[in-house]
């Protein structure tokens, strides 16, 4: 592994590098009549063989708890990610999914047979329509940006469906998550990016402006990525309805909101969810997500198919949804993580997913009041509590040789996750910080600490963190330009 722009300082092998010829993991019983599976099958059924590891169990074993200890994730400490939401999974919502009974199922068997998985879904709709304050909800797409492209087709089908064919523009603030503009396109529109004013909030002259019988949807994130309540969030939606345009909610994040209020409240047509970030399922690391969307009366014949439905005492898939703008993920979207948001909801129920709200914005506040004099906040109202996240500046550390990232690579040398770096564009240097609801006062100030600690660095130690990890500073230009995706190309090196 020459020229590796990774810089290991301890690399734990790859398990094809690992083991030696012969050498098994497994001890079956030898079976006398027969020797050699390949007598069993058919020729042109048997494949050259492949090259796979040969490891003992105690190999296998070490190298999986080795790298388990090279990472960190919710169950190592406070995990601040900004705009990702972090929390803590309680293990009761794995104890569930992982049941015999759930992980047995498929998901062709018939309906009368799978009816409590057919519940825990309905119920999961009800409950998640009734957070968000909308009629209808489909769990169908695999993750927030899979729920905002279900939302923005749903909402090109009901202005077709209106006859309404000049509405091609979506609009967006310009603190939007990077998905709003990207799934606006793969909808087929065309993105119309608003600046925000001076306090983070829409700027309503540069939404009336951008405006017209062309805008298909106004998409927002309320609170913003900023942490910002939109206040004005009635004037925004009558002016958008006025227009024509229908309203989308990026509810990726709604840590701040749940129990305190709905965007149906606020006049939203649609929205979306994201199971692995509020509602507490595990997301990191490409796993699988779930990015449910709710929607008013009006559009609920759009949804994708099936719906779950209650017949009765019966539950069953519906299909026979005749606007619908089809299928988004195959079979009911991903199950287990919808078992595991279900089993949340259920645990804290209505008082305690507002108490999760409650201390989101708690936490959130209390470690911006502990930093904010050293780093500043650039969009906030003093005397005002962020909700679940804000976004301070480390651009003042410029003239002693830091940054963001250095910020960041430090703290992971104090054993920390860092925040969301570079994210929102609109603040230079952004470090967004979103403790969520799991931490303890004594984890807030640990981490508080230690940005107060790392503002008084110098230009070196900047410049060599992290120093602990398993990996050293990475050169981002080379990883960027160089892509080594795999161990073959490594190899060749
Ligand atoms: C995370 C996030 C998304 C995208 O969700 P994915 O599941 O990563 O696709 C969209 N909007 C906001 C505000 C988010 O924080």
């Amino acid at each position: 592994m020459s020229s590796d722009f990774r810089q290991a300082r301890y690399s734990e092998p790859l398990l094809i590098e690992k083991g030696k010829p012969g050498r098994v993991g497994t001890s079956l019983p030898p079976w006398d009549e027969i020797r050699d599976i390949t007598e069993l099958l058919p020729d042109d059924m048997i494949r050259d063989p492949v090259n796979l590891p040969e490891i003992s169990e105690p190999e296998l074993v070490r190298h999986y708890v080795k790298l388990s200890q090279m990472n960190y994730g919710t169950d190592s400490g406070i995990y601040p990610l900004g705009s990702c939401t972090m929390k803590y999974n309680p293990k009761i919502n794995d104890k569930i999914a992982s049941h015999p009974t759930l992980q047995r199922m498929h998901p062709l068997q018939p309906e009368d047979t799978v009816q409590g998985v057919l519940r825990m879904m309905y119920e999961l709709q009800e409950s998640l329509a009734e957070i968000g304050g909308m009629d209808a909800c489909t769990l169908q797409p695999a993750a927030g940006a899979a729920g905002e492209f279900t939302g923005l087709l749903i909402a090109r089908k009901y202005h077709e469906l209106r006859g309404d064919m000049t509405r091609d523009e979506v609009i967006v603030p310009d603190s939007a998550h990077g998905t709003n503009p990207a799934s606006s396109v793969m909808a087929g529109f065309k993105v119309v990016e608003i600046r925000s004013a001076p306090d983070g909030t829409v700027d309503l002259e540069a939404l009336g402006e951008a405006l017209s019988e062309r805008t298909a949807v106004f998409m927002i994130t309320n609170p913003s990525t900023l942490g910002i309540f939109e206040k004005n969030i009635r004037g925004i939606q009558k002016a958008c309805h006025e227009a024509g345009a229908l309203l989308y909610y990026d509810g990726a994040n709604l840590n701040a909101l749940m129990g305190k209020a709905r965007p149906g409240d606020m006049g939203f047509d649609i929205m979306h969810f994201n199971l692995h970030k509020t509602f507490s399922t595990p997301h990191g690391g490409g796993g699988p997500g779930a990015g449910p969307v709710a929607v008013t009366e009006k559009l609920a014949g759009l949804l994708p198919v099936p719906v779950v439905v209650k017949d009765g005492n019966l539950f069953r898939l519906d299909y026979d949804r005749p606007d619908s703008i089809g299928k988004v993920k195959g079979f009911f979207g991903n199950t287990g993580v919808l078992i595991r948001a279900w089993a949340f909801i259920r645990m804290m129920g209505g008082t305690g997913l507002t108490r999760v709200s409650e201390l989101a914005v708690l936490n959130a506040s209390y470690i911006r009041k502990r930093i904010e004099d050293v780093y500043p906040v650039p969009f906030r109202t003093r005397d005002e509590l962020t909700k679940h996240e804000f976004v301070a500046s480390a651009s003042f550390l410029k003239e002693n040789g830091g940054s963001a990232k250095d910020v960041s690579k430090m703290l992971v040398d104090r054993g920390l996750h860092p925040p969301t770096n570079y994210f929102p564009l609109i603040v230079d240097e952004a470090l967004m910080i979103e403790p969520t609801e799991s931490e303890t006062m004594e984890e807030l100030d640990r981490f508080s600490d230690a940005l107060l600690d790392i503002a008084t660095a110098t230009a070196e130690q900047f410049s060599s963190a992290p120093r602990n990890s398993s990996v050293a500073r990475v050169d981002e230009v080379l990883a960027a330009k160089k892509l080594i995706l795999n161990w073959n190309q490594l190899k060749e090196e």
